[in-house]
Formats: structure tokens, C-alpha cells, sequence
């Protein structure tokens, strides 16, 4: 069953300081926070403080307007903030095709997934304790958190199209 676009998710937890993340800007409406795993020497998530049913960019409505564009807004500033002079890039996955890897929080049980072909458990530096990155049964699983998120990616060249 689809899950709805209300659901809390981990990044709840980060926002209410539940868990620790590694914040590298935050103001009122927005909160950007370290990737756990990193695909590229720079890589941080900004993200919305009030979901408001954006679980996704294709839930999006034009109220979502003007947190759109401060999503996009903070990506710049923190680009300066990091000196990501020389360019950098932007990414927001959505849905099953989105992206390759799910993760698993440490919550998740990593044992108990019988499903998992393949796995690698990666350290979470900022939280001293182990997560696990996972290809569920060979095949993409997409996005893997649905509160919308913004990755900002830096400090290696990128490559196109991105495979
Ligand atoms: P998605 O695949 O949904 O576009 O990206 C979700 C991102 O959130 C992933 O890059 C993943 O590494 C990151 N992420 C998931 N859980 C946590 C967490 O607990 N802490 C931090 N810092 N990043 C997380």
C-alpha cells in the first residue's frame, strides 16, 4: 500500500534533534544536514522543516512554491558556505526509479533482512554506529526517504548523463 505522504520519516528525527546529524545551515524554514554516505567529498541534504505532505517533488502543489525555491535558495548558500567555487550539483530523487541504493537505518535491524543480495554496512561517523546501504533483491529501489530533499553535490567533478 502506498504510504502517505504524512508518514513521518527519520529525517523527522533529525529535525527534532531526536538523532544527531552533522548541521551545516538552519533557520526557521529549512535544515541542512552531512549526507551518512557520502557520494562525493561534499554531499549535504536540505530538506523542509514542515513536511506539509511534500514527501516527494511529485507531490507538490503551488502552495509548495515558496519552499521550492528556499530549498533551492539554501542549496546555493550552502554551496558558498562550503567554497564550492568551482561548481557543484544539485539532485532531488523521486519515487521507485529514483536512485539505486536504500538505506537502512540503524533503527532497521540488519539481520533480520532476508531479502538483502547484497549489503555493505558503512560507519556513521557522526552517530558511532553502524548503518547498512542496501540493493534490495538486485533491482533499484528509488528514494529512499519520502520527506523531499534536496542533495547538493561537490567538490569532484560530476559526470552526464549520471547512470
Ligand atoms: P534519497 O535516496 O531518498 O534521495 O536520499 C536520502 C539520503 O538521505 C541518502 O543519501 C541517505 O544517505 C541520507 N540519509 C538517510 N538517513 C540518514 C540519516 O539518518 N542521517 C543522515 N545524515 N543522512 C541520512
Amino acid at each position: 500500500a502506498p504510504v502517505p505522504s504524512d508518514s513521518p520519516t527519520i529525517f523527522d528525527k533529525i529535525i527534532n534533534k531526536e538523532i544527531p546529524s552533522n548541521v551545516v545551515y538552519e533557520d526557521d524554514k529549512v535544515l541542512a544536514f552531512r549526507d551518512i554516505n557520502p557520494q562525493a567529498p561534499t554531499h549535504i541534504v536540505i530538506i523542509p522543516k514542515v513536511k506539509d505532505g511534500l514527501s516527494g517533488l511529485s507531490k507538490a502543489e503551488e502552495r509548495h512554491c515558496e519552499i521550492l525555491g528556499r530549498l533551492m535558495y539554501t542549496a546555493k548558500l550552502v554551496a558558498k558556505q562550503e567554497g564550492l567555487d568551482d561548481g557543484f550539483r544539485i539532485v532531488i530523487n523521486d519515487g521507485p526509479n529514483g536512485c539505486m541504493f536504500a538505506l537502512c537505518s540503524c533503527h532497521d535491524s540488519f539481520e533480520e533482512r532476508e531479502l538483502w543480495l547484497s549489503a555493505k554496512r558503512v560507519k556513521d561517523h557522526h552517530r558511532e554506529t553502524y548503518c547498512a546501504i542496501v540493493m534490495l533483491s538486485g533491482s533499484f529501489v528509488g528514494q529512499s526517504v519520502y520527506h523531499i530533499h534536496v542533495h547538493l553535490l561537490g567538490g569532484r567533478q560530476m559526470n552526464w548523463p549520471p547512470g
